[in-house]
């Protein structure tokens, strides 16, 4: 059981000023504010590998994240902290492909003027709600975040009903585009967080590295200097003044940062919050050919019995870029979400029903397709259930500090703004006056 200690004891000449637990991307960003700012610091990470949650495997000629990710431009963190050009990002076709009641229509691609999005054949209710569903998209896009942030806060799922929309609209669009986004498919996330998410989604383009989402870690580590991240060093308990290591002995500093995901981190900090989760299930296929000649992100819109359906979307990963499957081959990667009892057979068991769903969704047969893998995360991402709070605290006390997307939003971006966050509070009781001055402008 990790122990949680404030003696203060004489640090070594090799100890560095600052130890980030955790080699994530919350903690990978502090460590790139704090070095920028002149501080020393190890990231000290348990795996043999960087990224945490963000990982590519490559698995015979198939490029493969752990889970299907998917990063939008127009988060703000991303770009202030990447450099999205060297990410080689793609972009997925604009707007998504739905299935519903046997048939695939497009809907909500936010470039669409009202007028157009009225003119396209999709069930979603009579022109006029189709036009009403393109310029709320539209009002959403240009709505500061800010404002956003201020409406009454309810579930996504009750807030849904309350835009004026036609039903059509919700069930056929809305509904499934959130859930895929959220990883959440009853919706009990916070209304606001569905605000910012469908704000991102109609401003950017959802897109991935050329290389797979690893890459995006990859870039951060990139830009630390030489010996910052040490991997397969797991630190066992902390205080304000270092961190004992299971292998490694003892590593003193002057500011730790707690930034493991949310269940290590609540057992390193007893009394911090741990949330629930939403799990995701994600299943890799090979297919001689593409179901689709295009990356689009393809939902399921189908709702067996009023409850949420198996699949939740899928993707023809090797439409968006060659490298993600062999010559000659497609790799389709497909979301399960929600919290599954599995039998022996473990998630494996799930694929015959979800290769029969993909049979439906694409419209072609999936009895040649090979199953690669299927991977399965239970604490993929923090629940968000209102109230939320997508500022919690990261100073615990002078000398000690939490990152992570458990403090801000269970996103690629508030993984990153908790990282920043928690390197300005470092900063700011370092006495360098970055610190509190950056502290103020993010939050
Ligand atoms: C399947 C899946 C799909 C996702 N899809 C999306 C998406 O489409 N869009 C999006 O924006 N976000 C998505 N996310 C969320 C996103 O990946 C996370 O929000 C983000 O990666 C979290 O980063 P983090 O640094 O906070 O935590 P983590 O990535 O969990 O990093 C924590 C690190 O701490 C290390 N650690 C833990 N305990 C210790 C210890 N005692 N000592 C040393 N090290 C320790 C861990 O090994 C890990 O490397 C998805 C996540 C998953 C799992």
């Amino acid at each position: 059981m990790p122990t949680y200690d404030f003696t203060r004891r004489a640090r070594r000449p090799s100890d560095p000023d600052v130890v980030v637990v955790g080699a994530g991307l919350a903690g990978l960003a502090a460590a790139r504010a704090l070095t920028g700012h002149g501080v020393t610091v190890q990231v000290l990470e348990t795996t043999d590998r960087i990224g945490g949650r963000m990982a590519t495997r490559s698995v015979d000629g198939f490029r493969l994240d752990d889970g299907s990710h998917l990063l939008n431009t127009a988060f703000p963190e991303l770009r202030r902290t990447l450099d999205l050009d060297r990410l080689d990002l793609r972009p997925l076709a604009p707007g998504v492909l739905v299935h519903s009641g046997g048939r695939r229509y497009r809907a909500g691609d936010p470039q669409l003027t009202a007028a157009r999005q009225a003119a396209l054949r999709a069930p979603l209710g009579s022109p006029l709600d189709k036009a009403r569903l393109g310029s709320w998209l539209g009002r959403i896009a240009t709505t500061p975040a800010g404002r956003l942030q201020a409406r009454p806060e309810t579930t996504a799922a009750r807030a849904l009903t309350g835009h004026g929309l036609a039903q059509r609209s919700i069930d056929g669009f809305l509904r499934p585009l959130l859930s895929a986004l959220l990883g959440d498919p009853t919706l009990g996330t916070s209304s606001r967080v569905a605000d910012l998410v469908l704000r991102s989604y109609a401003r950017g383009r959802l897109c991935l590295p050329a290389d797979g989402i690893a890459a995006v870690p990859a870039q951060l580590a990139a830009t630390l200097p030489a010996g910052t991240v040490r991997t397969g060093v797991q630190v066992t308990s902390i205080g304000a003044d270092g961190v004992e290591t299971l292998t490694h002995g003892r590593i003193g500093a002057q500011a730790v940062v707690v930034a493991t995901d949310a269940r290590s981190a609540a057992e390193l900090l007893p009394g911090l919050r741990l949330p629930a989760f939403h799990p995701v299930t994600t299943f890799f296929h090979a297919a001689d050919r593409a179901p689709l000649n295009e990356a689009v992100l393809l939902l399921d819109a189908d709702r067996p019995n009023g409850h949420p359906p198996l699949v939740s979307h899928s993707l023809v990963l090797s439409e968006l870029h060659p490298s993600y499957a062999p010559a000659g081959q497609a790799l389709v990667a497909t979301t399960v979400l929600g919290r599954r009892s599995f039998d022996a057979g473990g998630p494996a068991g799930l694929e015959p029903a979800v290769r029969a769903r993909l049979a439906e969704l694409y419209g072609t047969s999936t009895a040649d397709w090979q199953f690669l893998s299927v991977r399965h995360v239970p604490d993929a991402l923090p629940a968000m259930p209102p109230p939320h709070n997508p500022r919690r605290p990261v100073r615990v006390l002078a000398g000690l500090y939490v990152a992570g997307d458990h403090r801000d939003t269970s996103t690629v971006q508030g993984a990153l703004v908790s990282g920043r966050r928690a390197a300005q509070a470092v900063l700011g009781d370092l006495g360098l006056p970055a610190g509190s001055r950056e502290a103020e402008a993010a939050a």
